[in-house]
């Protein structure tokens, strides 16, 4: 397939000319800086806040280009991947005349920036054991060809699976719009990503964000890897200062700091593995299904009791089960081992009270 990205773009998105701040065009870092109507005395802070950060966060980039084997024009950072899905739509579909393709149940953010950009969706259900309907989702390609951008979520929110390679690489073979691979929990999963494979489809973008396994949703940072090309209009689209400089300054610090990472995802692990073989365990469950996550999707008997239940002692769970495919689930994250234990107790708790 011939991917040109000028099709899949809105034709003004094309033309546009983007704000230029006073950051880009001065790119020094020394001098009297007279050109932002900044403060230049200080901030009511003790740590100085009054100079406008980096626009395209280099140093950031810098680092993580090497940590994930690309280069720094294929990396777009937003406030939160939530930042990147909202652009990547702004950026494609015509509100009422384009259309995107999702799989539910998924992360309930793409739908809601497509209804916020006025974009309908054609929906291609899971099957019921949460895999990608290959077929269907092809009829859906040729169905509509004003569809231009497909969610794939792997590993899938709140299913907790991941999605098999080979169908998303059927889809982006086909697929003349952007196939976008959301790898927010790609940390908590066996085996590499889709960021490798950069280079051999330009129609491929992949999420991933410093919410999860980096344990800095706080500082609201996401990624978007793609072509050089749909970046820079990334980059026009986006606010000039998205990414503020406390979270530049941290998040450049933590990039400093992999092993931390790497402990605190195994630990998790440990826990979600140790937390889904007692949950299985105990007579409320019917089912946990598994998970490459750091989440469990959990089947139980009478879920919107139990999530009341819970709420009562202060443990707050997600209640998914009006979500399609999802009935009688509840959607809990992994906790602490002490988090986790107080869970299981009050599980135990609630069966007691109920039979
Ligand atoms: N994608 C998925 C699948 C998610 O579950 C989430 C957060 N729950 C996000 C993206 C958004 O992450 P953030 O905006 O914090 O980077």
């Amino acid at each position: 397939m011939n991917f040109d990205l000028t099709n899949i773009l809105r034709p003004h998105i094309l033309t546009l000319t983007p704000y230029a701040s006073a950051r880009d065009e001065y790119e020094g870092t020394e001098g009297i800086f007279m050109d932002a109507n900044e403060n230049p005395i200080g901030s009511i802070t003790p740590q100085p806040y009054n100079r406008y950060p980096d626009p395209y966060q280099v140093a950031i980039k810098q680092k993580l280009a090497a940590i994930r084997q690309v280069r720094t024009d294929q990396i777009f950072l937003g406030n939160g991947s939530d930042e990147a899905i909202d652009l990547l739509i702004r950026a494609t579909c015509t509100p009422r005349q384009d259309e995107i393709i999702l799989l539910p149940p998924t992360y309930g953010m793409y739908e809601v920036s497509a209804s916020i950009n006025d974009v309908p969706l054609v929906k291609v259900p899971l099957t019921p054991d949460f895999g990608v309907d290959l077929p269907a989702v092809l009829e859906a390609v040729e169905a509509h060809p004003r569809a231009k951008l497909i969610f794939f979520c792997s590993p899938n929110n709140p299913t907790g699976n991941r999605l098999r390679d080979e169908d998303i690489l059927r889809v982006l073979d086909v697929f003349p719009g952007l196939v976008v691979v959301d790898e927010a929990y790609i940390d908590f999963a066996q085996g590499p990503g889709f960021v490798s494979r950069l280079e051999a489809y330009p129609n491929l973008v992949v999420l991933q964000t410093f919410s999860k396994a980096w344990g800095l949703a706080s500082l609201r940072l996401g990624m978007a890897f793609a072509s050089p090309a749909l970046i820079a209009i990334l980059n026009k689209l986006k606010p000039p200062y998205n990414i503020n400089g406390v979270t530049q300054q941290l998040v450049g610090e933590s990039l400093d700091n992999l092993t931390s990472v790497e402990k605190m995802v195994g630990e998790i692990l440990r826990q979600r593995d140790g937390l889904r073989g007692q949950l299985a365990e105990l007579p409320v469950v019917r089912h946990v299904y598994p998970s490459d996550a750091n989440f469990l999707l959990v089947k139980v008997q009478d879920a919107r009791a139990v999530y009341h239940f819970l709420v009562n002692r202060k443990i707050i769970v997600r209640d998914r089960s009006n979500v399609k495919l999802c009935e009688g689930c509840l959607r809990i994250s992994v906790g602490t081992a002490e988090e986790n234990r107080q869970l299981l107790a009050a599980l135990r708790e609630f069966g007691a009270a109920s039979a």
